[in-house]
């Protein structure tokens, strides 16, 4: 008898909801004050739209069409899901119910690996572990908890909720809840950080022996407090920082390099492969859903903002919270969920041959293992030189990618630089 084969799916559900806006956040996410009808009854109406939301794209997948409205290549009912990853926001303020309502839905419409990954955002101070144990009891099997410093003074910076003690204890209750692969998210390169002082936050994420760690650069974003403060350090680095000399400034370009590359080496150190330019796993415990996008899988966006790669096209839902509640809050059943998506869905791109190689070159580099050479002839039936050959010959001489065994990756000195080369791939 033929063996099915199964078309992988990767599902991302966002929760836009946070106790209170971080200095430096420009997600799309609400603290209690920004929403009129009150968190709890916005909340209610906010999941009760995630399932009739998620009825309604299994819907238009199963009738053949993608989710974007344009035509598809193959039923919904072909696919199976490998990973879903509840994002935010502060996905860990949603009730242990609410989220299981969301996976048994999922579960309704499409079939789910035995060995899916369910991963879960969690933010300190949002949890007991009473609730951990009930998040892990809904099929959550994988936590990445927001630490961002194990420092209170750039916790309190940050606009953070919690304290370094509060982060290490909800990293324990984890473990207690049954949790056995945890990333924690560190950030680097905060106003007036030293190098020591961003080693000494990794020591105290080593020391929990944790399955992953991610570190991130800060970005000073347009919008939030953080830009008021230091965005005129961002475009001229030698300004002196507009309120007063009591604010910390933010490390220049070398020494953000120099400390990055240090946390690196410790990470290295202490056991964690660096598989993507912000990321360390332990053993193969690298995070499956950032995989897919990495690697252009496919992946359906559920919830406020949500994006979607499906059939070669890209689109994501409306960032408009009254949009989206109007469009699906309340819709008991799928056949109920008869909303026009078009009015919510956005930014709908059907990429071309040259997009996906493009997409292909500058995700793919972003992963230490690099681009396959053989998957970009099997991807795009032409071999990778045809195309791209005198890019990669240019970058090759400058030092920036190496070639060998069939693969292309950056060097050390391209991942310092890495927004430049993933450019020379654009058409
Ligand atoms: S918890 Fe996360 S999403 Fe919420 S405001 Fe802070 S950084 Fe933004």
């Amino acid at each position: 008898m033929p063996v099915k084969r199964m078309r992988p799916l990767a599902v991302y559900v966002h929760i836009p909801f946070c106790v209170k806006k971080c200095a430096y956040c420009d997600f799309l996410s609400f603290p209690p004050e920004a929403l009129p009808a009150g968190s709890e009854e916005t909340k209610r109406r906010y999941f009760s739209a995630l399932l009739a939301e998620t009825d309604h794209a299994a819907q238009e997948l199963r009738s053949g069409r993608t989710a974007a409205g344009t035509e598809s290549c193959q039923p919904a009912d072909g696919f199976e899901i490998r990973s879903i990853y509840f994002g935010g926001g502060t996905p860990s303020l949603a009730d242990a119910e609410e989220i299981a309502g969301v996976i048994a839905r999922l579960r309704r419409h499409f079939p789910v690996a035995p060995d899916a990954e369910i991963s879960m955002e969690c933010n300190p101070g949002t949890v007991s572990v009473d609730k951990l144990r009930a998040l892990r009891e809904t099929g959550i099997n994988r936590l990445s908890i927001g630490v961002q410093s194990f420092d209170d003074t750039e916790l309190t910076l940050l606009g953070r909720i919690h304290t370094a003690a509060g982060a290490e204890r909800c990293f324990r209750d984890a473990r207690a809840a049954g949790f056995d692969n945890v990333n924690l998210d560190l950030m680097a390169a905060l106003p007036g950080q030293t190098a020591e002082a961003l080693l000494c936050n990794v020591e105290r994420a080593v020391s929990l022996s944790p399955e992953h760690i991610s570190l991130y650069s800060l970005i000073i974003e347009p919008g939030t407090p953080f830009f008021s403060r230091y965005g005129e350090e961002v475009s001229d680095p030698h300004a002196a920082p507009r309120s007063e000399r009591t604010q910390p400034h933010l490390p220049d370009e070398d020494a953000e390099r120099e400390m990055v590359h240090a946390a690196w080496s410790r990470l290295e150190e202490a056991g964690y492969h660096r598989y993507e330019i912000s990321n360390f796993a332990r053993g193969n415990l690298r995070c499956r859903q950032n995989l897919v996008y990495w690697e252009r899988g496919e992946y359906l966006g559920l919830g406020l903002g949500a994006a979607s790669l499906l059939d070669e096209t890209r689109f994501s839902n409306t960032r408009d919270l009254k949009l989206y509640l109007d469009a699906f809050a309340d819709r008991a059943a799928a056949s109920d969920a008869n909303a026009d998506t078009g009015m919510i869905r956005e930014n709908i791109e059907r990429l071309d041959e040259p997009a996906r190689m493009e997409e292909f070159m500058f995700l793919g580099l972003r992963l230490t293992e690099g681009v396959q050479e053989q998957r970009f002839a099997d991807t795009f039936h032409r071999e990778i030189d045809s195309v791209y050959g005198e890019t990669l010959r240019k970058l090759v001489r400058e030092g920036l990618i190496s070639r060998r065994d069939g693969r292309i990756f950056l060097t050390p000195y391209g991942t310092d630089i890495a927004n430049y080369v993933m450019a020379a791939f654009l058409f």
